[in-house]
């Protein structure tokens, strides 16, 4: 294949700036997708950004909640996040580390933060389940810093935290959503060239500097803390002018039914119905191997 012709190449199809929104106990966030001028951009329901250095903006934190169905990925660029949830699964991640929990059928979890000042800097993206997975059994997992191959190509440094890029593989979990999720820094000046597969759905969130986006002519300005749909192709051309740092994110869709509200993502009403009688009932939870109700 190759990557310059013009046809292989994705490019913009919608850019939508990331919206001041409040989470948790009263944490300061941008959400940049789950947001209502965006499309669901299955299998993604959500990416919110922390970034802060005001402690009144995050210190509340967030504690216990359920989530049920979904896939919760946390990412640390600066600080701490102190996780305990359910299954006994419990640990900090800091600067560089990735948080992968599979909410399975259910879990109750707490995020605080792990430091009272400083710089909290991170994200959180929600991976849908497929319907068959759903009610499998929650998971957590840490994947630590020095564990997420760092590949650099000319000036542009590629952390692969998951999916694989120039045959560096990210430590994320094998999912059928096969997601790829790229942290990227690019210095003012340089291009760079990505590919993830054209089947998937992708987008960038630019969470520092802006770039343009797409093949040269039809290349699109993605300013600071912006979302951007990208078409279904395969490569993408990235030039930096003023520098930039963004998330490349891309997964297989879905193609199924979602119903969802709060923490918990279904693909029917019904479903979501069960979730929150469970959560009431202290059943969303199954430790030791005990049978679903
Ligand atoms: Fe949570």
């Amino acid at each position: 294949m190759n990557m310059y012709t013009a046809n292989g190449q994705r490019t913009v199809q919608l850019v939508v700036p990331s919206e001041a929104a409040m989470e948790g106990a009263g944490v300061r966030i941008r959400r940049a997708l789950g947001i209502a001028r965006l499309p669901d951009l299955d299998p993604f329901l959500l990416l919110d950004e922390i970034h802060s250095d005001d402690p009144d903006a995050y210190l509340a934190g967030f504690p216990p909640h359920p989530h049920r169905g979904v896939e919760t990925v946390t990412y640390m660029l600066s600080g701490q996040m102190h996780h305990k949830d359910s299954t006994g699964g419990e640990g900090v991640i800091s600067t560089g580390d990735v948080q992968w929990m599979t909410t399975g059928r259910g879990i109750i979890h707490s995020e605080m933060p792990g430091q009272v000042d400083g710089l909290m800097w991170g994200f959180q993206l929600w991976v849908n389940l497929p319907a068959r997975e759903k009610m499998r059994e929650a998971a957590y997992i840490e994947l630590k810093s020095q564990d997420i191959p760092e590949v650099r190509v000319g000036e542009t440094s590629i952390r692969v935290i998951s999916g694989s890029w120039q045959g560096a593989v990210g430590p994320a979990p094998q999912r059928s959503t096969e997601p790829v999720i790229l942290d990227v820094r690019m210095p003012a000046g340089s291009t760079c060239d990505l590919a993830v597969p054209a089947e998937h759905t992708a987008f960038v969130y630019t969470y520092q500097g802006q770039g343009r986006f797409g093949p040269e002519g039809r290349a699109a300005v993605v300013p600071p803390k912006a979302t951007a749909v990208l078409s279904k192709e395969r490569n993408l051309h990235v030039k930096a002018d003023l520098g930039v740092r963004f998330l490349l994110i891309a997964g297989r869709p879905l193609n199924e039914p979602i119903a969802k509200a709060g923490p918990f993502v279904m693909n029917t009403e019904a479903e979501l119905v069960q979730a929150f009688r469970d959560y009431q009932a202290g059943r969303l939870v199954v430790s030791d191997g005990a049978s679903a109700a």
